[in-house]
């Protein structure tokens, strides 16, 4: 269960629920979604991990922080495109992370032949889809939604706003189907950090679609709010104003945000509050982590 905080009183009441502060490895929405990964591998029978992901991947950190832990054998496919130093990929060379590095078009093809020669090595890989996406990835964040319940129940506090990064969607998508489940009220919105409509909300919708079953269709889109208008300039790429909400939050409330992530859902929440009149609510930004791309920032 990690901590809600209330850290602005004014229009409206905004409150933080720190997955950052998750304790393992710097936490955020990736090691939520990597200790449930873990279990299904204890669960069955392999000796290796392999997934993939840029060089600034709070997913492939986690993950390769787990393997050093357990001294698991942890394979990482990497885009070229996206390789440059971070504080995340240090980390995973850190950890013994056996990075491959190719270009983003052979990614696949290059997932596909690792295993394959794993397997044929007599090796049992387990296989993680980037950012940790799938039905396991949706269940971490129904387990996230339960916590917020959880604390409406306990405080009294009702959130009528919940905001989010959304990338993957899988973080969405689990929020999405702990709202349906549930049959509560909470207005759920993704602010992409980087895909444009439709293909980011079908992202979403099709990993609700994938946790649940073709029945739900319709109350699914009906709750699938994802709101394109804040990517800045695309995936990575800040502006200004992300920039000064980033700075802002830090002085403000000690938090530190991201320039890919958590900076520009934050400051696209800040937005779209504005622009959509919302006054007077209970407002929940769930903190999704990747505190180490909040020092690149600093570093640049
Ligand atoms: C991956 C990530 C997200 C997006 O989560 P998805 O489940 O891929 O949508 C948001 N914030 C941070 C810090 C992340 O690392």
């Amino acid at each position: 269960m990690t901590e809600i905080q209330l850290i602005e009183q004014g229009k409206n009441n905004i409150y933080i629920k720190r997955e950052d502060l998750i304790p393992f490895s710097f936490g955020g929405n990736k090691a939520r979604k990597a200790i449930l990964f873990f279990n299904d591998y204890d669960n069955g029978d392999y000796d290796c991990i392999v997934t993939y992901g840029s060089s600034s991947s709070n997913h492939c950190r986690v993950i390769a922080n787990i393997c050093s832990q357990r001294k698991i054998p942890c394979y990482i496919i990497s885009p070229q495109e996206s390789s440059k130093n971070t504080f995340n990929s240090k980390l995973m060379e850190l950890f013994g992370a056996k990075i491959v590095t190719v270009p983003v078009c052979d990614v696949k093809d290059t997932i596909n032949e690792k295993i394959a020669y794993l397997e044929k090595m007599g090796r049992k890989p387990y296989f993680i889809q980037g950012g940790g996406h799938g039905n396991i990835g949706t269940q971490a964040y129904v387990n996230c939604f339960n916590e917020i319940l959880e604390f409406e129940k306990n405080s009294k506090i009702l959130f009528d706003y919940i905001f989010l990064a959304s990338g993957t969607g899988t973080t969405q998508a689990g929020l999405i189907c702990g709202k349906i489940l549930n049959n509560t009220k909470h207005n759920i919105i993704g602010i992409s950090i980087a895909r444009k409509n439709p293909r980011g909300r079908d992202v979403v919708i099709q990993s609700c679609i994938d946790y649940f079953n073709e029945e739900k269709i319709d109350i699914i889109q009906k709750n699938t709010i994802f709101v394109d208008d804040y990517i800045a300039n695309g995936y990575g790429k800040e502006d200004n104003e992300v920039s000064l909400t980033i700075d802002d939050s830090i002085k403000k409330y000690g938090i530190p945000l991201d320039p890919t992530y958590t900076g520009k859902a934050f400051n696209g929440m800040l937005n779209y509050i504005q622009k959509t009149n919302i006054i007077g609510k209970n407002i929940l930004f769930i903190h999704t982590g990747g505190t180490p791309l909040f020092f690149d920032y600093l570093r640049r």
